[in-house]
């Protein structure tokens, strides 16, 4: 058995199990007692989690709390409003879509961490929403759709499938004349960096005409570790460049410092920022959630002109309709017929030449 496969089997997600890692309080030990839900992680991210602090942010990502009992703004039935799946076309359950060259094909609804923050926690966390996840439905639909151009491999996690199971996933997909990329989201980079194995990378690699990106998301600093940066490194050594989608999370990286940090971090084991998520208004996660403006201004505030672009990601609200970017607005403060006023991050201000289309 592999490394990453004992992980799995000592899955952290017992009482018992978690008290090994940490000094469990009252509060917690209720939630879990109380709560039917999914939790649990991988004894590597439980390590990362403090003993004593039940605001540390990898313990508040990895355990259930009675917050999540409340429900003032989240929206029932939150994902199949959100991927449209009871409207237009008929598809799959594996298939998702917003765009019209692109789909999220689910392959699995298992994790390694159950994060409590999930936008898909009705499927994943919960489990009242149950899909079909059938991977032959899913790649004939797409094989049957030629304006499809790039699919997205999502879950769940769906590293979490053995090596003979991606590949065949994978081999499928390249099959497809029209597909021209793949992509995987998946957080074993984080989470469970033992994934990156020689056989995954066996299978991930080599040159092909259809390309693989894997995007993963780190919410915070302390999530990445050595073992992080070598995961990534392997990941690039088969060819596969590897993006983050952080979520804004209040309490874990809504605050200047450490949002600088974590981007700054990403950048040193050589994972490009992607996107920078609001919390999605999924039942239950209401505790997570800043303002809409949050993310602009931290990005403002610690990111543009405060550190090198290649850290500054894309914020974005991540709606039924698609994504909707939702990035500071300070930069045109006036423009007129002969030129714009720009503002710098410092609030300092310059002139533009304003040009006109030709006529
Ligand atoms: S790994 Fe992704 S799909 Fe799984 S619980 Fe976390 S956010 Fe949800």
């Amino acid at each position: 058995m592999e490394k990453w496969q004992q992980q799995l089997q000592q899955s952290v997600n017992t009482l018992e199990r978690l008290r090994e890692y940490i000094n469990v309080t009252e509060a917690e030990e209720e939630a879990i007692a109380t709560m039917k839900t999914t939790w649990g992680t991988s004894p590597y991210f439980a390590s990362l989690m403090d003993r004593d602090d039940p605001a540390c942010p990898i313990r508040r990502q990895v355990l259930p709390t009675l917050q999540e009992k409340i429900n003032r703004y989240g929206i029932d039935d939150y994902l199949n409003w959100k991927e449209n799946r009871k409207i237009g076309e008929v598809r799959p359950d594996s298939i998702a879509r917003q765009y019209e060259d692109r789909v999220a094909f689910t392959v699995t609804d298992v994790c390694v961490n159950y994060c409590r923050h999930c936008f898909r926690k009705e499927l994943v966390v919960d489990r009242d929403l149950k899909l079909r996840m059938d991977v032959d439905e899913g790649l004939a639909w797409i094989a049957d759709h030629p304006e499809v151009r790039d699919v997205l491999i999502t879950g769940g996690d769906p590293l979490i499938l053995s090596d003979d199971r991606i590949e065949y996933i994978i081999r499928k997909l390249r099959e497809i004349p029209h597909l021209q990329m793949i992509r995987f989201g998946s957080r074993m980079p984080i989470v469970l960096p033992h994934r990156i194995t020689d056989g995954l990378v066996k299978v991930l690699s080599g040159y092909h005409r259809v390309p693989i990106w894997l995007n993963t998301q780190c919410n915070h600093p302390k999530e990445i570790t050595e073992l992080t940066a070598e995961a990534v490194y392997k990941l690039q050594t088969c060819g596969i460049s590897t993006g983050n989608q952080a979520v804004l999370l209040k309490g874990i990286n809504d605050d200047v410092e450490t949002f600088r940090q974590l981007h700054q971090k990403l950048l040193s084991v050589r994972i490009r920022p992607y996107y920078l998520f609001y919390c999605e208004p999924a039942p239950g996660i209401d505790h997570f959630r800043t303002p809409v403006e949050k993310g602009a201004e931290l990005i403002r505030d610690a990111i543009r002109g405060h550190t090198t672009g290649m850290a500054q990601p894309m914020y974005v609200i991540a709606t039924n309709i698609g994504k909707i970017p939702l990035m500071p607005d300070y930069y045109i403060v006036d423009k007129n017929e002969k030129e714009y006023t720009l503002k710098n991050y410092k609030g300092i201000t310059t002139k533009w030449p304003n040009i006109p289309e030709e006529e």
